[in-house]
């Protein structure tokens, strides 16, 4: 199954993002959780690509076993990091010819304790490149991209970002997987000036379910996402316990995405982090209507 026919009228494609565990039990976990969460018929499930480029055949193997088990197209993350324009290649011939119709194509961020993302010497500079050499490459490939919300990081200016955003869209992409956000109305606004930048092809929301409080502000500290003042209030006042914690960011990602679908969005895209409760408990509500 190719991205594209993941969303359309009378489809709500959802999709649910892992990333490759770092230890065998680690596998055994994701497994026992992927069971739960496939019940759900996702339309894909995506595999992150680890930073810096660490995790480039482990991805597409767990591609692989993923949809040997569960019979679901898997989508693999790639990056340009630390590689040369051959070796992405390489890679890309590697990741079809083990099975992998879908690639989520992304630039990648710069290793840790460098601000500036320099590509390798005879390597990719953005996304957008990468989407065009994935286009000539292979004509086949699904293709998703990452967007921002609430503007990427590095980005001067939200124009600035979307006229970047379009240039992978022009390039060829075939959906947009958003940044997570906590705030629905920053990502309609978004949604909006997409609109009216031309950009024609399905927006998807990224949903993460806040589950441990330290957790999540170190990943949006990281992702620049904006933490909204009543949820971080709820959740400060409950720092010492865990379950009342993920209540709370399960009940915020539930309206969130209860906003969502009756706005109009074509599917949702989770960041399950290998774990299904929150995520099982969000789907349940929201296939409950
Ligand atoms: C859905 C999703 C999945 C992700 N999965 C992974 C993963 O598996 N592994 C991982 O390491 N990271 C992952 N990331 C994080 C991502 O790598 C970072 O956010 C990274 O900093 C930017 O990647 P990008 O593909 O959006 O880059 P780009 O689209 O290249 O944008 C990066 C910056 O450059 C600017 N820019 C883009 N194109 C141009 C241009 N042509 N000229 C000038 N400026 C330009 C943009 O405005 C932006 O500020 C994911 C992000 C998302 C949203």
């Amino acid at each position: 199954m190719q991205i594209r026919e993941n969303y359309g009228p009378g489809k709500f494609g959802l999709s649910i993002e892992i990333f490759p565990p770092k230890t065998p039990a680690g596998d055994v976990a994701l497994f026992e959780n992927l069971d739960r969460l496939t019940a759900f018929q996702p339309g894909f499930i995506s595999c992150t690509y680890g930073a810096g480029g660490s995790t480039g055949q482990r991805t597409v193997e767990l591609c692989v076993e993923i949809q040997r088990r569960y019979g679901i197209a898997a989508t693999a993350h790639f990056t340009c990091v630390g590689s040369t324009r051959q070796e992405l290649l390489d890679w890309l011939t590697f990741a079809r010819q083990s099975g992998i119709g879908n690639i989520m194509a992304l630039r990648g961020d710069p290793p840790a304790g460098q601000t500036n993302f320099q590509p390798v010497a005879g390597g990719l500079r953005y996304a957008n490149e990468l989407v065009a050499l994935i286009r000539q490459h292979d004509p086949g490939l699904g293709i998703g991209v990452g967007g921002y919300p609430e503007k990427h990081p590095e980005a001067s200016d939200p124009q600035t970002d979307l006229d970047n955003l379009k240039r992978k869209v022009d390039g060829g992409a075939d959906a947009i997987f958003t940044q997570l956000f906590f705030v629905n109305e920053n990502f309609f606004r978004f949604r909006d000036r997409c609109e009216q930048a031309g950009i024609r092809v399905p927006i998807v929301p990224g949903i993460m379910p806040v589950t441990e409080f330290a957790r999540i502000k170190r990943i949006t500290s990281l992702c620049g996402a904006v933490f909204p003042i009543e949820l971080a209030t709820r959740l400060e006042a409950v720092q010492t316990d865990e379950a009342a914690q993920f209540e709370i960011g399960v009940d915020w990602a539930i309206r969130q995405c209860r906003e969502l679908s009756t706005r109009g969005v074509p599917g949702l895209h989770f960041y399950a982090l290998n774990k299904s409760p929150a995520c099982e408990l969000i789907l349940k509500e929201i296939r409950r209507g």
